[in-house]
């Protein structure tokens, strides 16, 4: 609840999250997108206090409630205890997480026995159950592998069994297929849905992707520029979405059996660094008035599950009461 998270940079400040709010059901697959430099890594990261901290900072009144409990500014022992065991992390680049010196079996073990308190025999038993949940093929020799021999997909699925390996309730995945072909990214994709549904977990999918989305979030929250511009149940925001914003990113999406030339948005996000003042979407949107360009727009809910901020969606804010 309006997480602001800043970083301080040799050139001064910075605002990467301008007071973001979203809940996440139990149980659903939540949705981040957003451009490069919108803010939603950072969002992810702060949830669990991944960030370099002091350079990085929250400001007074960030909040991250978690089953009751305050996540901003816990102490490092509490964070420590919810990482992994309450909420996972599945990191962009699998090869920076796993250690390059140890086989799949050791690394994935070690967390077992660490945190579940399994026996050695145990362990390997349950390396091999996981890898066989996350659909890595001939399982039992590829637990004997170190990262270098595993390719890309298969690293990835290493990463997704390690984050599950204590059940958590939450799994938080920071672009889980950016580096992969499209190929291995709709397996992984599949995999992940699977997984929802046999664990029951909740899921928080970061992705600048948007077909990544389409294909298995619940609903999702489009990110631009430190904020939320709109939030809702996927298919809605696919089939009618209302922030200027987002009708320009799914009217640029490429449909399937259409010739038609697709155009992007023109322009760039602007500089976090001394921002425009009002919204900040204002110097590419067709719609911009004065009002845009020197007030910020309210985050707010305009039908009932759905939430934007737009100025021209107040007089809908209106009629619907
Ligand atoms: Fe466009 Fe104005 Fe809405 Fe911003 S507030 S998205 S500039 S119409």
């Amino acid at each position: 609840k309006n997480l602001r998270t800043s970083f301080m940079t040799s050139n001064g400040e910075v605002q990467a999250v301008r007071g973001v709010s979203f809940s996440v059901n139990p149980g659903e697959i939540l949705g981040v997108v957003g451009e490069s430099g919108s803010g939603k890594s950072v969002t992810a990261l702060s949830i669990l206090g991944l960030l370099p901290y002091p350079k990085a900072y929250h400001m007074p009144g960030s909040s991250v409630r978690f089953a009751g409990r305050e996540l901003i500014g816990a102490p490092e022992e509490e964070l420590r205890r919810v990482r992994g065991n309450e909420i996972a992390f599945v990191f962009q680049e699998p090869m920076s997480s796993l250690n390059p010196l140890h086989t799949i079996e050791k690394q994935i073990g070690e967390t077992l026995r660490l945190h579940r308190q399994l026996s050695e025999k145990e362990a390997k038993k349950e390396v091999l159950r996981l890898l066989k949940m996350t659909g890595i093929k001939n399982a039992r020799a590829r637990m004997k592998a170190y990262p270098f021999e595993l390719s890309g997909g298969q690293r990835q699925r290493v990463m997704i069994a390690m984050a599950i390996a204590n059940h958590p309730k939450i799994l938080i995945a920071d672009e889980p297929t950016t580096a992969l072909d499209v190929v291995v990214q709709k397996g992984i994709l599949m995999m992940l849905m699977r997984l929802q549904k046999q664990l029951k977990n909740t899921m928080i999918i970061v992705s600048h992707d948007m077909g990544v989305h389409y294909q298995i979030t619940d609903r999702m929250a489009i990110m631009y520029s430190g904020s939320i511009a709109e939030l809702g149940k996927t298919e809605d925001i696919f089939n009618d979405p209302i922030h200027p914003y987002t009708k320009m990113l799914v009217d640029a999406l490429p449909r399937v059996g259409e010739d038609v030339q697709r155009v992007g948005i023109a322009g760039r996000p602007p500089a976090l660094k001394n921002p425009p003042p009002g919204c900040r979407f204002a110097p590419r949107c067709p719609h911009a008035t004065d009002r845009c360009r020197s007030e910020v727009p309210k985050f707010r809910e305009i039908r009932p599950g759905r939430f934007a901020a737009c100025h021209l969606l107040e007089e809908e804010v209106k009629t619907n009461g």
